[in-house]
C-alpha cells in the first residue's frame, strides 16, 4: 500500500472514490506479467464501482453520481474499428488497470463517456463483477450464437453469471471446472447448470456452443470435440497458454473457434439493463483493499467461489 495525491480529472474525465472493485483472471495476467505492455507501475483493476467526487471539463455526470468504470477506458474515436462498431478492437485505446491506473486503489480516474450510469439502490459489491464478468461474458454469450446447449469451461465470476442469464433465456448450461473440483461443480450445479463435471469429461449431450473461461489452450480442442456439427467454440479470455496440435477432423464439419476481446460501450449499456432483469445475482467474496494480493492469491489457485471484490 502507498498513498498518492488525489489524482486530477482532465477534461472529459471524472475522478471516482471508489466503492469497490471486483478481481477479475485479467488481474492475475497483468500481475503475472504475461500481457505485453502494460503502464508500470500500474494500479490493477478494472471492475469499479464508484462515486464521481470531481469532474474535469466538459462532463455532464453530477457530482456524487454512482457509476461503473470498465476495462475500455478510452478509444480513439476515428481508427477504422472506432468508425465501424467495433471500438472494442480500437487502435488506440486505454484500458482501466492495465495502461490507465485502475481500481484497486481509494480513487480513479476514468473517462466520463466510458463510464456506466449505476442505480443508487445497488449493493457496490454484489454489481463490480458484472463490470467485467458479467460484460465479457454477455459479449462471449452473443458470439456463442443462439444455440440451445451451451459448455461453460472454468465455473468462476464470469461463467456463474452467464449461466444464470442462459437460464433465463431458456437454454441449457453443461459446466466444466477442474477435474475433480466437486465443489465447484456443485456450485455450478446451484447456478442453473444441468450437468457440471471435470474439463477431461464428456457431457451427456452434444454442445451448440462452448464458451473458454479458463485460460489453458488444451481445453480448446477439448470443446471443439464437445461441440456438434456447425458449433462454435468462444475463447472469453484475454490470454491462454498454447493451444495443442490437433487433428482436424476437430475442427471438420463447419466448427469454428473465434476469440473475444474487450467490450463495447454498447455491450455495458446492453447487460447492465439486462441483468437485473434475469435477475443476475452474484455470489462474491469481498475483502479489504489492503488484502489485495491474498485476493489475487485466492483466484489464482481457485478457491474463490463466485469473484472476489475489494473494498477500500
Ligand atoms: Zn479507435
Ligand atoms: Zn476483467
Amino acid at each position: 500500500m502507498e498513498a498518492r495525491p488525489e489524482p486530477t480529472p482532465g477534461p472529459g474525465q471524472i475522478r471516482l472514490r471508489v466503492e469497490a472493485c471486483g478481481v477479475c483472471r485479467t488481474d492475475l495476467h497483468v500481475v503475472d506479467g504475461e500481457l505485453p505492455d502494460p503502464k508500470l507501475p500500474i494500479i490493477p483493476g478494472h471492475e469499479i464501482v464508484g462515486r464521481v467526487e470531481a469532474a474535469g471539463d466538459g462532463v455532464a455526470l453530477a457530482i456524487g453520481a454512482r457509476v461503473g468504470a470498465p476495462w475500455l477506458g478510452h478509444t480513439c474515436g476515428h481508427c477504422r474499428y472506432c468508425r465501424s462498431a467495433q471500438e472494442n478492437l480500437c487502435d488506440a485505446p486505454l484500458f482501466t488497470g492495465y495502461t490507465r491506473d485502475g481500481g484497486f486503489s481509494t480513487h480513479a480516474i476514468a473517462d466520463a463517456a466510458y463510464a456506466f450510469a449505476l442505480g443508487e439502490t445497488l449493493d457496490p459489491v454484489a454489481t463490480a463483477p458484472l463490470l467485467c464478468a458479467g460484460l465479457i461474458g454477455w459479449r462471449s454469450l452473443k458470439a456463442a450464437g443462439d444455440g440451445e446447449a451451451i459448455g461453460l469451461y472454468g465455473f468462476g465470476a464470469a461463467a456463474h453469471i452467464v449461466a444464470q442469464v442462459c437460464r433465463w433465456q431458456g437454454r441449457r448450461v453443461f459446466a466444466f471446472t477442474r477435474p475433480g473440483d466437486s465443489a465447484g461443480q456443485a456450485f455450478a450445479r446451484s447456478m442453473g447448470a444441468e450437468w457440471a463435471g471435470g474439463s477431461d469429461e464428456a457431457p451427456p449431450a452434444h454442445l451448440d456452443a462452448a464458451i473458454l473461461f479458463a485460460p489453458v489452450g488444451g481445453l480448446v480442442p477439448a470443446a471443439l470435440a464437445a461441440v456438434r456439427k456447425g458449433g462454435r467454440v468462444v475463447c472469453g479470455g484475454i490470454h491462454m497458454s498454447d493451444i495443442p496440435a490437433f487433428p482436424y477432423r476437430l475442427l471438420w464439419e463447419e466448427r469454428s473457434v473465434v476469440s473475444v476481446a474487450n467490450l463495447t460501450r454498447a455491450d455495458g449499456e446492453e447487460f447492465l439493463a439486462l441483468a437485473p432483469r434475469v435477475p443476475v445475482r452474484t455470489t462474491t467474496r469481498a475483502y479489504p483493499l489492503d488484502m489485495a494480493n491474498e485476493a489475487l492469491d485466492d483466484l489464482r489457485s481457485g478457491r474463490i467461489e463466485g469473484a472476489a471484490v475489494l473494498v477500500p
